[in-house]
């Protein structure tokens, strides 16, 4: 185990508290995850991307972390949790395929999606479809301690009745009255006691496809309570985080502290974390703007708002480059300038692969290393790791171009710099910009003719030598004399 001095911000708290977890060596992380009838878009990238590292890092730091991350498959609806179609139900319906084809086929171009971003599978990723049983008896608890209430074959979350005995509302710091008083009337509402009311089970209406048989009627669970059911089955009835986007602070997140404590007596979460969302062209994410770039879009390039493609390793830097908890605003260039500065970086790194060692540093190195560790245990502040990572990169340039000199131990402190914070914990493929090309195969047989080029320039045998160098640059590949030697990229 490595020290550890990790700060998160924990929304419920407002401040950033050090990272303390229940059990000694292991953390229980609950994040939630995608609803599986459309494919996945930027608004899904972000989350993902922010505890993939925060997964990373507390790997790194010798934790052994269980992370769940759900797959919503029944019962969310866009606007409300508790009236109209389940939209993986309409979409089922519309091109007459069986829900659980429709599941798949998201769920599997999610999975694409993901890997191309280099986010680590989770540990569990549980289907609210598969967890109905739990759900059940997890109604039956919060009937029985009396904070739900059946109506006309649904089961209704009491909200009134549980403000009186706790506080519904201290995630996201809003008033019971306020809500009231800013609740609209929607269908099926006649059967609650009162608007903020949440469903926890609710009744299928005929034309309704998914639907399961309960104590109540043939139905649905509310979409609150699958994450309480499976965050407390997976990892126990208190876990140390739940992280999600803002967007799911309220209600999704307060109900589920208010079932928690209704069911069990107590709140369940520990550290509650939560992303900050992207904007595009200073819009929100949403159907009226038609501003909803899918991740494969941004990959090809095909939606009208992009002026080019953009790899996924671009779009995980540019994500990476700001703190989570800041909003981001995306627009084609802020993305271009995030694709130079991720090929800056990596032609950095290549250099740095490249670089022979001296008898001696010219230079002392900062304590690169240490910095870029206080930035990750503030609160993951990713671009300050990039900010330590270029500062290092100016010295390796130099060195590279013959200015300073690096002894063989600073230049493996350097890749050892590189390969933590770059590439195990931003989780950046170096050398793969186009998201596909490895060339790791290539390396060996492009430094072999670099070797033949240097006899060959040695022999002053120039015809050899400018033919590998012109046939090269056909390929695609930029060869570079400097005064430490032969220097290529991809071009
Ligand atoms: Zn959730």
């Amino acid at each position: 185990m490595k020290d550890n001095n990790l700060f998160i911000y924990n929304s419920l708290a407002r401040v950033k508290q050090p990272f303390k977890p229940i059990h000694d060596g292991h953390v229980g992380m609950y994040v939630c995850g995608p609803t599986v009838y459309g494919d996945a878009h930027l608004g899904h990238a972000r989350p993902a991307i922010t505890f993939d590292t925060l997964f990373r890092y507390l790997k790194h730091l010798g934790y052994k972390v269980r992370y769940v991350r759900n797959i919503t498959d029944v019962g969310h609806l866009e606007h409300d949790a508790d009236s109209g179609e389940d939209k993986i139900a309409k979409k089922a319906r519309l091109e007459q395929l069986e829900p659980m084809e429709v599941v798949q086929f998201y769920l599997n171009r999610y999975h694409k999606d993901m890997e191309a971003l280099n986010v680590l599978p989770p540990s569990i990723e549980p289907h609210a479809s598969g967890h109905i049983i739990e759900q059940i008896e997890y109604i039956k608890k919060i009937l029985d301690e009396g904070y739900a209430y059946e109506s006309c074959g649904s089961v209704y979350f009491d909200v009134e009745k549980y403000n009186r005995d706790h506080n519904y509302g201290k995630l996201s710091g809003r008033n019971i009255e306020e809500m009231q008083n800013n609740t609209r009337t929607l269908d099926g509402q006649e059967e609650k006691r009162n608007p903020l009311d949440f469903a926890l089970w609710k009744k299928a209406a005929p034309e309704h496809i998914m639907h399961w048989p309960s104590p109540w009627s043939e139905g649905f669970p509310g979409w609150h309570l699958e994450c309480s059911t499976m965050g407390e089955k997976y990892l126990g009835e208190k876990f140390d985080i739940h992280g999600g986007g803002l967007d799911l602070m309220f209600p999704h997140h307060e109900c589920e502290i208010a079932q928690s404590v209704a069911a069990q007596g107590h709140e369940a979460v520990n550290y509650w974390m939560h992303n900050n969302m992207i904007t595009i062209a200073g819009k929100k994410m949403g159907k009226s703007y038609n501003n909803f770039i899918t991740l494969e879009q941004f990959f090809n390039g095909s939606h009208p708002l992009l002026t080019q493609p953009y790899s996924p390793m671009v779009i995980r830097f540019f994500i990476l480059m700001a703190q989570y908890r800041s909003t981001v605003d995306f627009s084609n260039e802020a993305l271009q300038a995030a694709e130079k500065a991720l090929q800056k970086m990596s032609d950095i790194y290549r250099r740095l692969q490249n670089l022979k060692p001296a008898e001696k540093s010219s230079v002392e190195l900062p304590d690169f290393m240490a910095q870029c560790y206080e930035a990750m245990d503030d609160d993951l502040n990713t671009p300050m790791v990039i900010a330590v990572l270029f500062e290092a990169g100016k010295i390796i340039n130099s060195a590279t171009d013959g200015n300073v000199t690096l002894s063989a131990e600073d230049i493996d402190k350097l890749k050892k710099l590189f390969d933590i914070m770059l590439v195990e914990l931003l989780g950046i493929r170096v050398g793969s910009e186009e998201g596909t090309a490895d060339l790791k195969p290539y390396e060996g047989a492009v430094d072999l003719l670099m070797d033949i080029r240097k006899n060959a320039k040695e022999a002053k045998d120039w015809t050899t030598s400018d033919l590998i160098r012109n046939k090269l640059s056909e390929l695609g590949f930029n060869v570079k004399d400097t005064k430490n030697g032969v220097e290529w990229s991809l071009k």
